[in-house]
């Protein structure tokens, strides 16, 4: 039997915004344990939330990228459950009336564009961090990200492979750097996802039960959990045993699932309106304004990069395929380099040391003015190609002053038309043989006597100077 694999995700991302959801606390990552507390995010009794304002800008904003319906009235729920990581004993959430719904998003697959549906979009509190320690058989609790806002973010199960769902959270990545609401640093757990999946024969329209894995943290760990569970399902229904509706654990060092519990219901929550805030009305001028406030997102900017600056599709389509290369695109354009040469040295020779020191183009050093100076200096003639690519892998690390580099290891191109004339001289003089064969027509040569001269003027002649000279040396 052929068997088909229905995905649905949840995703939780942490939003940037300074403080917390419900009290003035900072958002920062990390900091010694329980520094980052006040009794408003400890729970204590007699304390009272105050909704943050940019959280709920910042969700809306999410939900409008997200092509949801912005819900006008909303409300916060508490959801009840006992964990240590946990002061309240609730998380301050939204069940009934989600700040967006209905939503869609586009991600390109092999077979083409397809959409993806957003079933709905809300806003909550983080909570806590249990640390283990094995050595004194102890777990302690560090209370710093407890009412660090969230967003949740839901689909329905639309997804049919683990190509899918990283094309999707690629999609959702960039949405949301562009928009700025989150840093979507996935190792700090910035933004993690909870995969829901089952099988069912191909062609079927009713879904099979599903299990859950929750905590996903890396592109890697999802794909290999998705396809580990999808071989454990179809072996279980091929042996005649049902699918239990569970949540798992993907273990990343066994590369396995295992069962962690049984699935709980929305009724095991105990769900019920957050007394301590009242409802949230959103007027429509304000959403208007939000509106406003969208950036040009990725799809927009792709076309006009292909319109305006004549970028072929594929790069235009890695450029603002991350926000981060946007920018640096952006400013070193700005900075007087032509699109079309910053695009090249981006996708080439940036992407290539990116790649060698296992970088991020956001934790680069290299600066857009750097590559600007880069490129100014080839476009005026002052440095060959061939010399550029040596100049931006030596500076490249810690970002050092091309020009000052250029200067100090005098690399300046010799553009002195008496000085390659003379050089050319002497080569024909040395190879009498090579210049009788291009007189006979082998152009072939022509690549040797040019390499000549190259290397009696260290490489930094123009290589279409030299060429000419020995053409009409001949
Ligand atoms: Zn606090």
């Amino acid at each position: 039997m052929t068997w088909e694999t229905v995905i649905g995700l949840e995703t939780h991302v942490e939003l940037a915004t300074k403080t917390k959801i419900f009290c003035s606390c900072t958002t920062a990552f990390g900091g010694a344990p329980n520094t980052h507390c006040c009794p408003v995010c400890m729970g204590m009794p007699g304390t009272l939330p105050v909704v943050n304002k940019k959280v709920v800008e910042f969700a809306a904003r999410a939900g409008l990228a997200l092509n949801c319906e912005i819900t006008r009235r909303n409300r916060f729920d508490r959801k009840n459950y006992f964990y240590p990581d946990l002061p309240k004993a609730y998380q301050v959430s939204q069940l009934y009336l989600p700040i967006a719904r209905n939503g869609r998003v586009a991600i390109s697959t092999e077979d083409g564009e397809k959409e993806i549906r957003i079933h709905e979009l809300h806003m909550e509190e983080d909570a806590g961090k249990l640390v283990h320690d094995p050595w004194l058989d102890q777990t302690r609790c560090d209370y710093n990200r407890c009412g660090v806002p969230l967003i949740e973010i839901v689909t329905e199960p639309d997804f049919r492979s683990g190509t899918e769902v990283i094309a999707y959270l690629e999609t959702l990545k960039s949405t949301l750097e562009y928009l700025g609401v989150s840093d979507c640093k996935m190792q700090e757990g910035s933004l993690r996802c909870d995969v829901n999946l089952s099988v069912r024969p191909a062609g079927s329209q009713t879904l099979g039960t599903r299990t859950e894995m929750k905590n996903l943290n890396s592109f890697k760990a999802i794909l290999r959990a998705i396809d580990y569970e999808t071989k454990r399902q179809i072996e279980r229904l091929e042996e005649g045993k049902p699918v239990v509706q569970e949540t798992r654990r993907w273990d990343d060092n066994k590369d396995a699932t295992f069962s962690m519990r049984s699935k709980e219901d929305t009724q095991d929550y105990r769900y019920f309106p957050e007394p301590d805030l009242p409802p949230l009305e959103l007027s429509e001028e304000y959403l208007e304004g939000l509106r406003q406030q969208q950036p040009e997102m990725a799809h927009a900017r792709r076309a006009r990069y292909q319109a305006e600056y004549g970028l072929p599709e594929q790069d235009a389509a890695l450029i603002t395929g991350q926000k981060a290369l946007v920018d640096f695109f952006e400013e070193t354009v700005a900075l007087g380099a032509p699109p079309k040469e910053a695009a090249n040295w981006m996708l080439g020779e940036m992407m290539r040391r990116l790649k060698e020191e296992g970088q991020e183009p956001k934790e680069m050093k290299l600066t857009p003015a750097n590559l600007a100076a880069l490129i100014a200096l080839v476009e005026a003639g002052k440095i060959n190609r061939n010399t550029a690519t040596k100049v931006f892998r030596a500076i490249f690390p810690e970002n050092m002053d091309v020009k000052e580099y250029v200067c100090t290891h005098g690399l300046e191109q010799v553009s002195d038309p008496a000085l390659v004339e003379r050089t050319v001289e002497e080569v024909f003089r040395a190879q009498p043989q090579a210049v009788e064969q291009l007189r006979a027509g082998n152009g072939k040569v022509m690549g040797f006597l040019m390499g000549q001269v190259m290397g009696r003027l260290q490489g930094k002649a123009d290589p279409g100077a030299v060429r000419e000279a020995i053409r009409s040396k001949l």
